[in-house]
């Protein structure tokens, strides 16, 4: 009798510990939503680094860390500060173009989304020569150099967007349709400073860079940040986007035709030359070098905790800006309050479960990661567990309660070997592994898993996206183009009391199932590809 119960008794201490048959039975859709409708209520105003918002984001996110058992991650502190530097550009006038001799002048950021990312207060381009150097690309690993014999020295350079793959379809130049990080503008920014240039302008073009011209538009205007290094990072005096009127508008008044010259810098062998064109921009900058902050909470591991599995989701958005429809509070409910409640979901789940994990487990909220993913960026060379013991980073950004879905969308998918642990586990919920469908947007260096997996830590960003179980693959399809088209990046992005949040829960028990193995003493350990 005595011994029954004992049996009785372990069993169900056992039960309440560990073994839920079911991880989603640990998730409450209740929290969820209202860690998304707090954080992205008007009150946050849009949870802009350097304002009010700022503060109120920080301490909520503290105190829901705080509340599912994480304890302060940073020497006692949720907080770690992160130095910045903001610049708000302001064009002066219009932007010039002396092209063969005739003047063509540029509204931004209208036509020309321009800014300057120093920290100086007026930059001037004074009739800067462009060089067009094909996609902007010096890569050893592909054998691919855009620059050869080019002197960028007080130059404008001019540049495709994307990278030879996606224009011509052909899977043996860099990796066809998916997007390479050379593909990225950031990069291409970087490139072009490690050249000497003076100024950048990329030509947009919707499918290349996986939005319309109204994104680079809007972040034009908006302030831009940028780690407080004190210059030791190397930028141009001038970035900017040419819309692609504005850039068969230049290149036509010389004779090119855009699509004909990226079908010619997409060839191997392609050259860059100078054009007969001269730029001339005049910009103002408001500089304000301030801290924003980064937030995170530590499960201490039990038999390892100077390992970590790292959990990130960003806190920032973009504040208060340009009124659309009469709305000018740009409060971020999708990207990214949904998604700050996955990952507090996660940790709670674990409070909820009595799981104890023998290796650590932080969740990190970084800072601006709208703005570049400075928050990840300054975090990853100032982590609380060195990269080395950071075993795997699982990021999200962006997660539309939009019902259950089939799929788990992997951004990231063929980069490590944490596709084959995700496999496994998103089969236990009858669901399959789906590699980014619009990899060509490049969205794994978009979001702030890139600064860990660029210092070797697998990474990956999960979710259900393009595959409804009630609604069909199509349906998921228009959903989420509509939620870029119309959603994304704009005012419109607002918490929405009837959305279905029964996808999402599928994605945090994934999420968690997953932690739960990679904290394992003996679990799966992951490898970068
Ligand atoms: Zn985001």
């Amino acid at each position: 009798m005595k011994r029954g119960i004992i049996i009785l008794f372990s069993l169900i201490l056992l039960n309440s510990c560990d073994n839920y048959t079911n991880s989603l039975d640990l998730v409450s859709i209740e929290d969820m939503k209202r860690v998304t409708k707090d954080l992205s209520s008007d009150h946050f105003s849009g949870r802009m680094p350097f304002t009010e918002g700022e503060q109120l984001s920080v301490k909520y996110l503290a105190s829901e860390l705080k509340s599912i058992g994480f304890e302060p991650a940073f020497d006692g502190s949720y907080f770690q500060d992160v130095p910045m530097l903001m610049v708000t550009s302001s064009v002066n006038g219009d932007v010039h173009f002396n092209v063969k001799g005739k003047k063509i002048a540029l509204k931004a950021p209208d036509q020309i989304a321009i800014n300057s990312p120093q920290a100086m207060e007026r930059v001037a381009l004074n009739s800067s020569k462009l060089v067009f150097a094909g996609f902007g690309i010096d890569s050893e690993e592909w054998d691919w150099n855009d620059y050869d014999g080019v002197d960028l020295k007080g130059k404008t350079l001019v540049v495709m967007i994307n990278d030879p793959g996606l224009y011509t379809n052909d899977p043996s130049l860099f990796k066809g349709r998916e997007m390479t990080y050379y593909g990225r503008w950031t990069y291409k920014y970087e490139e072009a400073a490690r050249k000497g240039a003076d100024a950048i302008l990329i030509i947009h073009e919707t499918e290349g860079a996986g939005y319309d011209f109204n994104v680079p538009r809007g972040s034009s205007i908006t302030p831009r940040f940028f780690i407080d290094d004190n210059g030791l990072t190397k930028r141009c005096l001038v970035n900017g986007w040419l819309s692609l009127e504005s850039a068969t508008k230049i290149f036509g008044e010389l004779g090119y035709n855009i699509d004909s010259l990226r079908r010619h810098s997409s060839k191997r062998g392609f050259k860059p030359f100078e054009l007969d064109a001269y730029f001339t921009v005049d910009i103002s900058n408001s500089i304000v070098r301030d801290s924003s902050i980064n937030v995170a909470g530590i499960l201490n591991g039990e038999t390892k905790p100077e390992e970590a599995v790292v959990i990130t989701a960003h806190w920032d958005h973009f504040g208060i800006g340009e009124p659309q429809n009469g709305d000018s509070i740009y409060n971020g409910a999708v990207d990214n309050g949904t998604t700050m409640a996955w990952a507090t979901e996660i940790g709670r789940m674990f409070k909820k479960s009595g799981v104890r994990p023998d290796r650590s487990i932080i969740i990190l909220f970084p800072t601006a990661e709208e703005q570049g993913l400075i928050g990840s960026d300054y975090y990853a060379q100032n982590p609380v567990i060195p990269m080395s013991n950071t075993i795997a980073c699982l990021n999200n950004d962006m997660m539309v309660p939009r019902g259950t879905m089939n799929d788990l969308t992997m951004i990231g998918f063929g980069y490590s070997t944490l596709d084959s642990l995700y496999e496994s586990v998103a089969a236990s919920q009858g669901r399959y592994l789906l590699p980014d469908p619009n990899s060509h947007t490049g969205l794994f260096f978009r979001s702030d898993h890139f600064p860990f997996y660029k210092r070797g830590v697998p990474s990956i960003w999960a979710y259900g996206c393009y595959d409804s179980r009630e609604f069909g693959k199509e349906w998921a399809k228009e959903s989420w183009d509509d939620f870029i088209a119309n959603v994304y990046h704009r005012p419109a992005d607002n918490y929405n009391p009837e959305w279905d949040w029964r996808g999402v829960a599928e994605d945090v028990a994934i999420a968690y199932d997953v932690v739960k193995e990679l904290v394992k003493i003996d679990g799966f350990r992951p490898k970068m590809k």
